[in-house]
């Protein structure tokens, strides 16, 4: 393990920034520390430098116990948000300061310098002063000044944020490719949900100091571990539930009763649960129509509203019980106050109970519908 964090805990006197907090990175992995402002990303980060010392826990590079050292002695490289080149120096003494400390002989600097330039494709640009750069290409030369030391790990503390949404995924796609070459052992902070998930290889997922899932993007979308990662990864429908059999799990949703999948979690009938499904896994038709496969559930319901967002509709139907659902619809939207059943594909619905532990996931069982 590169990097490992056990236990990390700070507070800032009574705010709990960052609580227990557990996930190591391998060699080369290429991780995204994903939340929403204020949940605790950048106190990791920092814990990680060195700039903050945690209330509670341990940080360990390479099988080594960091906690207690300072910043200078871990191999750690770091990009923020904001620009910190020296106004006043170039392009080459920018990016050769970042291995001032290191005991490197002026040779081996220059070379380290035009290598980790040229990585950046830069070179034409290292008599240029900061104010000479573009955003982007200042970005690039703070990429080869945190590189060029060759770091135990790179971290990237919101390095997009503050650019324009073509040139940061411009530049996401070039970090990805130059932390491909290099094999950098890399956390990539973010609060942007398409960000971490088209950058990284796996998702560590925070909500308020903690973390909320941990895992491969995909598997987190398709399956979260909690409600918090279904609703902050993508959006998703919560609808209140309750559950009214146990073998097969079968919850009791607006006028129907939808069976899903035996789980030796179930919790007993008459507990309340909260079912999330995603609006691009629910569609719609006119209630009579036949549905998807005949099997598929289904509630029924008026439209409330219909947003064009460019390249699909947001359906908004208010179900009888009061709940709205938000649907996505590609083409042909119906008209608002037009009545319509939602058919909810069973194997896309996630069930948590009030304490947001997952009670089941789908199934191919014959439905009981109500
Ligand atoms: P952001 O993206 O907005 O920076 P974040 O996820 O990086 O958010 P942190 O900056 O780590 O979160 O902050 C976590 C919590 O700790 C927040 O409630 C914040 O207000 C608080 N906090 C952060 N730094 C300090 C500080 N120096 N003193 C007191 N409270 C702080």
């Amino acid at each position: 393990m590169i990097l490992e964090l056990e236990g990390l805990t700070h507070r800032y006197g009574d705010e709990l920034a960052v609580d227990d907090v557990s996930f190591g990175l391998e060699e080369g992995e290429l991780v995204a520390l994903l939340g929403p402002s204020g949940c605790g990303k950048t106190t990791i980060v920092q814990a990680i430098a060195g700039h903050v010392r945690p209330t509670a826990g341990r940080v360990r590079l390479r099988d080594r116990d960091v906690t207690d050292e300072p910043p200078e002695a871990r191999r750690v490289g770091l990009v923020f948000q904001e620009s910190t080149l020296y106004p006043h120096m170039t392009v080459n003494e920018n990016v050769a300061y970042g291995l001032a400390s290191r005991d490197i002989d002026a040779r081996r600097r220059e070379e380290l310098v035009a290598e980790y330039l040229e990585l950046v494709d830069l070179r034409d640009q290292r008599d240029a002063y900061p104010a000479e750069l573009s955003g982007g290409q200042q970005r690039r030369v703070e990429l080869a000044r945190a590189l060029a030391p060759q770091p135990d790990v790179l971290l990237l503390d919101e390095p997009l944020s503050a650019l324009d949404r073509a040139l940061c995924e411009r530049l996401r796609d070039e970090i990805a490719c130059i932390q491909d070459e290099t094999g950098v052992t890399t956390l990539f902070v973010t609060h942007d949900q398409e960000e971490a998930m088209a950058l990284a290889d796996r998702l560590v997922v925070m909500d308020d100091g903690r973390i909320s899932g941990d895992g491969p993007p995909r598997t987190l979308y398709e399956s979260p571990p909690t409600p918090f990662v279904a609703s902050f990864l993508g959006r998703s429908n919560a609808l209140p539930a309750t559950v009214v059999a146990r073998e097969p799990l079968t919850v009791a949703l607006g006028d129907r009763e939808i069976q899903l999948c035996n789980s030796d979690r179930s919790p007993p009938p008459g507990t309340p649960v909260t079912c999330h499904i995603r609006p691009e896994d629910l569609s719609v038709r006119p209630p009579g129509a036949a549905g998807t496969d005949g099997t598929t559930p289904s509630l029924t319901g008026d439209v409330a509203d219909v947003t064009d967002v460019g390249r699909r509709y947001d359906v908004t139907v208010r179900l009888e019980t009061g709940d709205e659902l938000v649907v996505e619809a590609v083409d042909d939207p119906p008209q608002t106050g037009e009545r319509l059943a939602v058919d909810l594909p069973r194997d896309r619905i996630a069930v948590f109970d009030a304490d947001g532990r997952k009670r089941e996931r789908s199934v191919s069982v014959p439905e009981t519908e109500g």
